[in-house]
C-alpha cells in the first residue's frame, strides 16, 4: 500500500493551493492529489469567462466577508491569516501579476487562466507533488493511528487528509458516514427568467435599480442588466445568493419588485412627476426619458402605465401619474425560473460549518481530516470572492497539516 504524509483529495483550486503550500512548508513531506477527472484544474480553466477572477481588491477582513452568503461569520478569523493581499503577493513572488478591473475583480495580467493552470502544474512539478489523476476516492477510512484511502484502482494510506472535492454529493455521503452533517446543496448566482412586455425587446440595457423579492427579507441595490431571457446583473446576482436556499423553496417562481429609481419612494416621485406635468406641459410624456433612464425603458414604462403614445405632459391625468410613479418605483416583474450565469456558477451547500475549526480547516468530528473550498458549506456572490475562499482554506489547511 502506498504511503503518504498528506493526500489531498481533489485537484482543483483548493487542492492545489494546499498541495503546492504544504510541500514548500515541510519539503520533506510525501503528498499527493487524487482527482478523479482525466484532467486537473477544470474549473480554473473556464473560470471567469476563461480569463480566472483570481481575487477581489477588497483588503479589509470586515468588508471582504460581506460577500459571503454563507461562510461570513466563520471566515472573518482566516482572513486575518491569508487573504486577498497574500493571495496577490503569492502569484507574484511566482512572476503572475494582477490587475484590477473597474469593478474590483483581478484577473491575470495575461487575460488567461492557462497562466493559473501553468503555474500550479509546474509548481507541483518542481515539488514533487504526485498528481494522481483518473482516481476517485471512493472510501475513507481512519484505521489506527493512519487514514486508509480507497479509489477504483488502489488503496492508499496517509497520516493526514485534506477533501477539496469541491460540491461533489458523493464525498458529502462518505463524510456523513464519518459523522459530519451535510447542507443540502442548491444552485447559488443564478439569472432570473421573466416574459414581459416591459423589458422584451431591451436585451443589452444596464441601469441601477433597487430589487426587492416580494413576502421575503431579500433585497439589493446595483447595476441590474436586462438580458433576452429576464434580468441579470451584480443586484440580481447578489439577491441569487443570498436568497439561494429561499428562492430555491419557491422553485423560482416569485415576484421581483423593481424600483429604476433607487432611493426615490412612489410618493416623491409622483411629486416630480406632477413637477414635469407643469414644466414640460407641451412636450409628449412618451418622446424624451426623464430622471437619466434608458430611453426605451422609459418608453416601455409609459406604455405599462397605460400612457397613449402621443399624450403631453399637461394632458396626464391623476391616475396616469400614479401609475408611470409606481412602475418607475415598483415595477412588479413575475420569474418563473432561472438560468445560469455562464460567467460564475456556484452551489450553496456542503458541510457544515459548526463541524470546523476555522483556525485549521480540520473537522471538529474527525481528527486528521481537514476541508477546504467549495466542499463546506461556504459561498460567495460573483467577484473572484469563491476563489479567495479556495485559497484561504488551502493555504490554513496546508499550514495546520505541516505543522
Ligand atoms: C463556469 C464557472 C466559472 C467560475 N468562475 C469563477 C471565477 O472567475 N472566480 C471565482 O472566484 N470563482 C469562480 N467559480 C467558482 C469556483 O470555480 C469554485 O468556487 C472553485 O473552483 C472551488 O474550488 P474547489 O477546489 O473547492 O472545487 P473544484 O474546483 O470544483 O475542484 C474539486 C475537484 O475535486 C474533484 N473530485 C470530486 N470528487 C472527487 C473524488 N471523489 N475523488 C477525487 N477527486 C474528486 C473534482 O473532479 C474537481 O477537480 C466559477 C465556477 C464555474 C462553474
Amino acid at each position: 500500500m502506498m504511503q503518504y504524509d498528506i493526500l489531498i483529495i481533489g485537484g482543483g483550486a483548493a487542492g492545489f493551493f494546499a498541495a503546492i503550500n504544504a510541500a514548500e512548508m515541510d519539503p520533506g513531506a510525501k503528498i499527493a492529489i487524487l482527482e478523479r477527472g482525466k484532467e486537473v484544474l477544470s474549473k480554473v480553466r473556464i473560470s471567469g469567462g476563461g480569463r480566472c477572477n483570481v481575487t477581489h481588491a477588497e483588503f479589509l477582513p470586515k468588508e471582504l466577508v460581506k460577500n459571503y452568503p454563507r461562510g461570513e461569520k466563520e471566515l472573518r478569523g482566516p482572513f486575518h491569516q491569508f487573504m486577498t493581499g497574500d493571495t496577490i503577493a503569492w502569484f507574484e513572488e511566482r512572476n503572475i501579476e494582477l490587475k484590477i478591473e473597474e469593478d474590483g475583480r483581478m484577473f491575470p495580467v495575461s487575460d488567461t487562466s492557462e497562466t493559473i493552470i501553468n503555474c500550479f502544474l509546474s509548481e507541483a512539478e518542481g515539488l514533487k507533488i504526485q498528481v494522481r489523476k483518473s482516481e476517485a476516492v471512493k472510501t475513507l477510512h481512519w484505521k489506527d493511528s493512519h487514514w486508509e484511502v480507497g479509489t477504483q484502482k488502489s488503496t492508499l494510506s496517509a497520516s493526514k487528509i485534506l477533501i477539496a472535492t469541491g460540491s461533489n454529493p458523493k464525498i458529502w455521503k462518505l463524510l456523513e458516514k464519518l459523522g459530519h452533517s451535510i447542507s443540502a446543496a442548491v444552485p447559488s448566482l443564478f439569472t432570473f427568467n421573466i416574459k414581459d412586455n416591459r423589458i422584451a425587446d431591451l436585451p443589452g440595457i444596464s441601469t441601477h435599480a433597487e430589487v426587492k423579492v416580494q413576502g421575503e427579507k431579500l433585497q439589493d441595490e446595483g447595476p441590474v442588466l436586462i438580458t433576452h431571457w429576464g434580468l441579470s446583473g451584480p443586484a440580481i446576482l447578489r439577491l441569487s445568493a443570498w436568497g439561494a436556499r429561499e428562492l430555491h423553496d419557491l422553485d423560482y417562481n416569485f415576484n421581483v419588485e423593481v424600483n429604476w429609481l433607487p432611493g426615490f419612494s412612489s410618493e416623491e416621485i409622483l411629486e416630480q412627476l406632477k413637477v414635469l406635468k407643469f414644466e414640460l406641459a407641451k412636450q409628449q410624456v412618451f418622446k424624451k426619458a426623464q430622471f437619466e433612464l434608458p430611453k426605451r425603458l422609459w418608453q416601455n414604462l409609459v406604455t405599462a402605465s397605460k400612457i397613449e403614445g402621443n399624450i403631453t405632459w399637461a394632458d396626464l391625468n391623476k391616475d396616469e401619474l400614479l401609475r408611470l410613479a409606481q412602475q418607475l418605483t415598483a415595477a412588479v416583474f413575475q420569474v418563473n425560473g432561472k438560468s445560469t450565469f455562464k460567467e460564475e456558477f456556484v452551489t450553496a451547500g456542503g458541510i457544515d460549518l459548526k463541524e470546523v475549526n476555522f483556525k485549521t480547516f480540520e473537522s471538529r468530528i474527525q481528527n486528521n481530516l481537514f476541508f477546504a473550498g467549495e466542499v463546506l458549506n461556504i459561498d460567495a456572490v460573483t467577484g473572484g470572492f469563491n476563489f479567495q475562499n479556495a485559497w484561504t482554506g488551502g493555504y490554513l489547511a496546508a499550514k495546520a497539516m505541516t505543522s
